[in-house]
């Protein structure tokens, strides 16, 4: 079936001073939509199209002759799990029972947000940074281009994009810097609880 982009969840400033208005005007509007479009072109009149993205995104994964459709149905989920990942006023430490889990497997809150934002600066070219529960721990994980941990046989918690279009207009070459206010400011501690508490059910 079509996937329509859902709506931003929040203006398109609404991320300033960290992302601006012209990043999320080209991201969102831009690149998130095209593929989508050019998903739902590749769906429209083929078995799939009755099919919701993510089991589309399953049966492309792994085969070969997928790849393209693989490739857009994946970032148009991944954008649209992004999005989410974010908010206004977002940031800081996460708590309740993802902060005691975050403690439990990382050692810290500190030594996990480390490692995100090793994740995410050391994934070279274009790519996401996740945390992701995986065997009922969570963990920290990078992927390149499209992938995705969820055909992975991973519960999706979070997650950065770092391809250069997420940040190339604000910070240039400075993906570190991105990186940063993404986890100080940015991180929606609410989506990601909720992923949790759903992915343990
Ligand atoms: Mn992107």
């Amino acid at each position: 079936m079509a996937y329509t982009q859902p709506d931003l969840p929040y203006p398109e400033n609404a991320l300033e001073p960290h992302i601006s208005a012209k990043t999320i005007g080209f991201h969102y509007g831009k690149h998130h939509a095209t593929y989508i479009k050019k998903y739902n072109d590749m769906v429209a009149g083929t078995p799939h199209d009755d099919q919701s993205i993510e089991d589309v995104m399953q049966a492309a994964a792994n085969d070969p002759e997928k790849t393209g459709l693989f490739n857009n149905g994946a970032q148009a989920w991944n954008h649209s799990f992004y999005w989410n990942s974010l908010t206004p006023n977002g940031g800081g430490l996460p708590s309740g029972q993802i902060a005691e889990k975050i403690d439990a497997d990382f050692g810290s809150y500190d030594a996990f947000k480390n490692e995100l934002a090793n994740a995410a600066a050391t994934q070279f070219g274009s790519g996401w940074a996740w945390l992701v529960l995986d065997n009922g721990k969570l963990k920290v994980v990078k992927t390149p281009n499209a992938q995705t941990p969820l055909t992975d046989g991973k519960h999706p918690i979070l997650t950065i994009d770092v391809w250069e279009h997420a940040y190339y207009l604000d910070y240039q070459n400075r993906r570190p810097d991105y990186i940063a206010a993404v986890i100080g400011e940015l991180i929606n501690w609410d989506f990601a609880s909720q992923n949790f508490l759903n992915a343990q059910v």
